[in-house]
């Protein structure tokens, strides 16, 4: 599997989850390492987290301003002093319109050079470690990302109300997706794998100390197919362009070179050829 390589530049990267605590189990790592390189990280997290207990004791209410602060204290220890809390009911979203115009202000806002979210395409998982099925929040989260870095982020029609309020459009270039079916890049987290587990275990109202070493053996063997001692794995999507287009004119005809020419039609062999 490739191996990342740094940027070139300082960038902004956005990420964007559903609850507190997603981001620790999965791509801690990475933004430690995207930190520590001098580019600004900042979080969006979509719920409130107040599903996060079974406990009849504790109410919803209770849960939501415990959760913010671990989130908080966990963004720290990796580099992160931008967190952003959207407030949708945890437990209950969908990808609604409203969502995605929400992560779209906050693209136009910030001008990330890349955004990572949760892999939408992912509603159970079976493998050697254990199974699951995945978090609707997880997904529907991922799903209002996607479609806020496109269409809505980069196109001047979607949204106006983003407009009035200043916000113009922005192009994400890179796109990766976390917990994703077909990883094509490893982030190698080897040096940085302490501050990962730290950070993870600073949701105290929700892990206890082993889940820890879980995900150590989980970077442990995404890092062998790496070829590192520890990594994290993302599918890529990359959109790079240097610049954009002008659009093509309501209306404009066809160009020459879209019509057959006379050379063409009367060679009715080298035709043939090229269907084969
Ligand atoms: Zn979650």
């Amino acid at each position: 599997m490739e191996l990342e390589k740094p940027l070139a530049s300082p960038s902004t990267i956005l990420v964007v989850v559903a609850h507190p605590d997603d981001i620790e189990f999965g791509i801690g790592g990475s933004v430690a390492v995207w930190t520590d390189a001098g580019h600004t990280v900042v979080y969006c997290i979509v719920t409130d987290g107040a599903a996060g207990s079974n406990d009849p004791n504790v109410t919803r209410e209770s849960l939501i301003e415990r959760r913010r602060q671990e989130q908080i204290n966990a963004a720290v220890l990796v580099g992160v002093h931008d967190v952003r809390f959207l407030g949708y009911p945890d437990g209950m979203l969908q990808p609604t319109l409203e969502l995605r115009r929400d992560i779209t202000r906050l693209i136009r806002e910030l001008k990330p050079y890349r955004v990572i979210l949760m892999d939408p395409t992912t509603i159970m998982v079976k493998n050697e470690q254990f199974d699951y099925i995945n978090h609707p929040d997880h997904r529907a989260a991922g799903e209002a990302a996607l479609y806020a870095v496109f269409p809505s982020a980069e196109t001047r029609p979607i949204f106006p109300e983003l407009l009035a309020e200043g916000y113009e459009p922005h192009h994400v270039s890179e796109l990766y997706i976390s917990f994703a079916h077909q990883p094509t890049l490893a982030v190698d987290i080897s040096s940085v794998i302490d501050r990962k587990v730290a950070a993870l275990l600073a949701h105290e109202s929700q892990l206890i100390a082993s889940v820890g070493d879980m995900v150590r053996g989980w970077d442990e063997q995404a890092g062998k197919e790496a070829g590192v001692p520890y990594a994290e794995t993302f599918r890529v999507l990359r959109f790079i362009r240097e610049e954009t287009p002008s659009p093509v004119p309501i209306g404009a005809t066809t160009t020459p070179e879209e019509q057959p020419t006379d050379e063409s039609q009367s060679s009715p062999s080298k035709s043939a050829s090229m269907m084969s």
